[in-house]
């Protein structure tokens, strides 16, 4: 049977190094995933590329690494003890729970019992937030949670912001970080996991409907367009309005950006939610430290609404590998390559001697390698196997070109430079190697 999409990014991201299962050698552990060399490189790419549009460009945000430990009353004050949950079932044959609102992970389930009588329990309630406890005794340890969303470190800290940074409104704050979430069914690979990272924006407005409307429609339109800029082609990503009944404990307004996963469907990428006034004034009532902000023109006092941008860093790798994710045929043999967006690739260029025992074209390409890393950084030397093996390696991992050392080069310095996409090969002068992938790098 054919393999789905799924199947071939998951089996080719173990393969070549950039994802596996979470303590794998203890069987795994579901809903984790430990990334590889590669992996980790293609993530840092795509959180620079947050960083620099949500943050680095503007003057009206600024950056924060909030801790992933809160206490129990940071929770009780976000809703989130009382209101984070899902719905689940219970298989009465074997006792698996499974999300009651997924009919795809009910359906599953159920073939695993195909022939037999099954029943589900009635659907309950379930908190996702991961409890822990801090302190050296039993006697005096306290619960705390490792957070269920970024968000309330932000929301925690908007009293330390105005107080150091002394901002006007409207401006916002910025974070990435790890948010852990006990899902009940946690499946897709990157897509539902229990650890994972969330890229967020929380943006203060004067509390005015007019306002906070514009504000919204603005960075509804900036996260689509940030998501498009990671390679999407168009027409795979939409809006969509949550209904009433869909919407978070905290939301006015919510829409998701959604990708459309290839045999699976559209599934949310990020969210954007007007959370109003929600956050901030549970947290002056939680903690007795007024939140509100002083407005020194108008001399008002106010507690602003927010506008938050929430996307997943796991989501957006695995749309990323999902949209790159090719297969054609090249010199009529078949090939996978993943045509990702140079400035996402976690190596730009692979540099190799056309033959590996011959010193003199050894040296040169160590050469022209080190120049090229100097540059750039992720640049790799490929000496392995024969030039069509190292060929298929980089196409897999995406590297958008391959550059070659052969006698020509000791000859007359140039050398040839393949395009990942077309398998076409150009020759370019040694000297001229920089600006050549520089002029492509932004594109
Ligand atoms: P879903 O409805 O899919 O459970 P959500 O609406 O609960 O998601 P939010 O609370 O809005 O998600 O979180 C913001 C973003 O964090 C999501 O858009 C998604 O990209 C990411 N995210 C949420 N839960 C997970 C998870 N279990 N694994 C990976 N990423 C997640």
């Amino acid at each position: 049977m054919e393999q789905t999409l799924m199947e071939k990014i998951i089996s080719l991201c173990k393969r070549r190094g950039f994802i596996f299962p979470g303590s794998e050698i203890y069987g795994g552990f579901a809903g984790l995933w430990d990334y590889g060399p590669y992996g980790v490189e293609l993530r840092h790419r795509i959180k620079q590329y947050f960083w620099d549009k949500f943050i680095k460009e503007r003057e009206d945000v600024y950056p924060l690494s909030a801790a992933i430990l809160m206490p129990e009353r940071v929770w009780e004050a976000s809703g989130h003890t009382e209101l984070f949950t899902d719905p689940l079932v219970e298989c009465k044959i074997c006792n698996e729970r499974v999300r009651a609102d997924q009919p795809e992970a009910i359906s599953d389930h159920e073939k695993k019992h195909s022939g037999e009588k099954m029943t589900w329990s009635e659907p309950r309630v379930f908190n996702l937030l991961v409890e822990t406890k801090l302190g050296a005794s039993e006697a005096t340890s306290s619960k705390a949670y490792l957070r269920g969303e970024i968000t309330q470190g932000v929301h925690v800290n908007f009293k330390n912001i105005l107080d150091s940074m002394h901002p006007k409104l409207p401006f916002g704050i910025g974070q990435i970080g790890k948010a852990f979430r006990n899902e009940i069914t946690p499946r897709d690979f990157l897509f539902r996991q229990r650890e994972f990272e969330q890229m967020e924006l929380q943006y203060y407005v004067k509390p005015d409907e007019v306002t906070a409307q514009e504000t919204f429609e603005y960075w509804k339109q900036f996260a689509l367009d940030w998501y498009y800029g990671l390679g999407f082609k168009p027409g795979n990503l939409r809006l969509r309005q949550h209904a009433l009944d869909e919407r978070a404990h905290y939301a006015k307004d919510a829409w998701d950006i959604e990708y459309e996963m290839p045999d699976v469907g559209w599934k949310e990428a990020w969210g954007i939610h007007h959370r109003g006034d929600w956050d901030l004034r549970r947290h002056s009532e939680y903690s007795k430290v007024d939140m509100s902000y002083f407005d020194e023109e108008t001399k008002e006092k106010m507690i602003p609404w927010d506008i938050e941008c929430s996307g997943g860093v796991d989501r957006a790798v695995l749309f990323t590998l999902m949209e790159a994710y090719t297969e054609d045929e090249l010199g009529e043999e078949k090939r996978v390559y993943l045509k990702l967006k140079p400035f996402l690739a976690p190596v730009l260029c692979a540099v190799s001697p056309l033959l590996k025992n011959k010193p003199e074209l050894q040296e040169k390409a160590r050469n022209v390698f080190g120049m090229l890393k100097k540059e750039f950084g992720n640049v790799a030397y490929d000496d392995n196997g024969n030039i069509g093996k190292r060929y298929r390696r980089q196409d897999e991992i995406g590297t958008p070109w391959c550059i070659v050392i052969d006698f020509d080069t000791l000859e007359n310095d140039t050398v040839t430079i393949r395009d990942r996409d077309t398998g076409q090969q150009e020759r370019v002068p040694t000297g001229e190697l920089v600006s050549y992938i520089k002029e492509r790098l932004s594109v």
